[in-house]
């Protein structure tokens, strides 16, 4: 069976790579370079109760990161590479009495729900030796959210999928999907047709440009600087700021903005305010330190805010987009529930939910 994967960001690669181990004979087509979307610009938490998601995003998010540490594992082994995957948990600090309910309330339904969440005083942050801004009067404490340095992520991937017989076309765009009576043929691309048994469509921000996804980009700017190793032992996320320490590493890396402004490149000095704002408000004495970079990337977002995953109204077309903020998260559960449904013809219940078919007009 040969199998055509559209796009080379974390969901295509990790569908490749589960694909091949299958024995499929694999195409992966993408655009520019693999890894080099989304996927590369994020901040690769992985973290469904800082994001206070609820209902079945909560639930399909808690699955993926159960799987998190395995899917790492089997990666890291297949490629020698460490991606700094750390259980670090996060810290959701309250610069207000307002911000102090709401994390109660997120407190109370997650602990309800039999996840773990606790409250710190600012005293108790202060007793634990961090140094807070001082507006901070406490914080939630998630401490099975996590994080995994998603672009030493992508290179594994990257490199597994170049090394094992793959087939990879970079810098090759897919311009449309080719379909006989409802059955997928082939994808044209610049460089000429290529015909497989089924294809799948993972084009993140991108994918509604190769068939009617109805997925839209939501533009994010990040900033790197650079801490004494291991200074910051935590992620701290608030609507200011993410702040996340890399594992092993000098650098912290803060995101991000949320722009409706389509493919407009380009940090800006407005975005770039907005982050150093919320560090410096959360951790001023990190204004002395040295900045290191600027990057954005585009969310794969989608009305609902859930993915598009599995079927579409073309036999064995199928998709995988749309994670929006929650993509690096999301990979190992997206896999599976596609591998399920192509190899094995099961339908995972999260398929309802996520179906291609609620976006479009009847
Ligand atoms: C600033 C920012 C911060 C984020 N932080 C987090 C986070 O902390 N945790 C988390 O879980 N998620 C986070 N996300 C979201 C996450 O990055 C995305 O949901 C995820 O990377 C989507 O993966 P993807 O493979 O679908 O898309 P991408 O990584 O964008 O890959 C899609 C690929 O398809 C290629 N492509 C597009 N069109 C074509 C075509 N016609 N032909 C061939 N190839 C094509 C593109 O070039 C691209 O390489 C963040 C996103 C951003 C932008």
């Amino acid at each position: 069976m040969k199998g055509i994967i559209v796009g080379g960001g974390i969901i295509g690669l990790s569908l490749a790579r589960a694909f091949h181990k299958l024995g499929y004979e694999i195409v992966l087509i993408e655009k520019g370079f693999l890894g080099r979307g989304a996927s590369w610009s994020a901040g690769g938490m992985l973290a469904p109760q800082a994001e206070g998601l609820t209902g079945v995003m909560l639930e399909f998010c808690l699955q993926s990161r159960e799987m998190y540490k395995n899917f790492v594992k089997e990666i890291e082994l297949d490629t020698g590479d460490d991606v700094g995957f750390w259980e670090c948990g996060i810290v959701y600090p309250a610069f207000s009495k307002e911000d102090e309910d709401i994390l109660k309330k997120k407190i109370y339904y997650y602990t309800k729900s039999g996840l773990k969440a606790n409250w710190y005083t600012r005293e108790d942050f202060e007793n634990a030796g961090y140094i807070l801004g001082n507006q901070i009067i406490g914080g939630a404490f998630f401490p099975d959210d996590k994080q995994v340095d998603n672009r030493l992520l992508v290179n594994a991937l990257v490199k597994y999928v170049k090394s094992s017989g793959i087939t990879v076309m970079e810098r090759t765009t897919v311009i449309r999907v080719n379909v006989d009576k409802k059955k997928f043929k082939s994808v044209t691309t610049d460089k000429g047709d290529i015909s497989g048994d089924f294809c799948i469509i993972a084009a993140g921000a991108w994918s509604s440009e190769i068939y009617d996804t109805k997925v839209f980009p939501v533009k994010g700017q990040m900033i790197s600087f650079k801490q004494q190793k291991g200074e910051l032992d935590k992620i701290f996320y608030s609507k200011k700021a993410y702040i996340i320490p890399r594992k092993n590493s000098n650098i912290i890396v803060v995101g991000a903005t949320e722009e409706n402004v389509s493919f407009r490149p380009e940090n800006t000095v407005g975005g770039i305010f907005v982050l150093l704002k919320g560090l410096l408000e959360t951790f001023p004495k990190f204004k002395d330190r040295e900045f290191l970079d600027k990057w954005y990337g585009y969310r794969p977002a989608t009305a609902d805010g859930m993915p598009i995953i599995g079927k579409t109204d073309v036999d064995n077309l199928y998709i995988a987009t749309g994670h929006y903020r929650n993509g690096i998260l999301l990979a190992p559960i997206t896999t599976k529930i596609l591998v399920d449904l192509i190899h094995r013809d099961e339908k995972n219940h999260f398929l309802d939910s996520f179906n291609f078919f609620r976006f479009i007009e009847s």
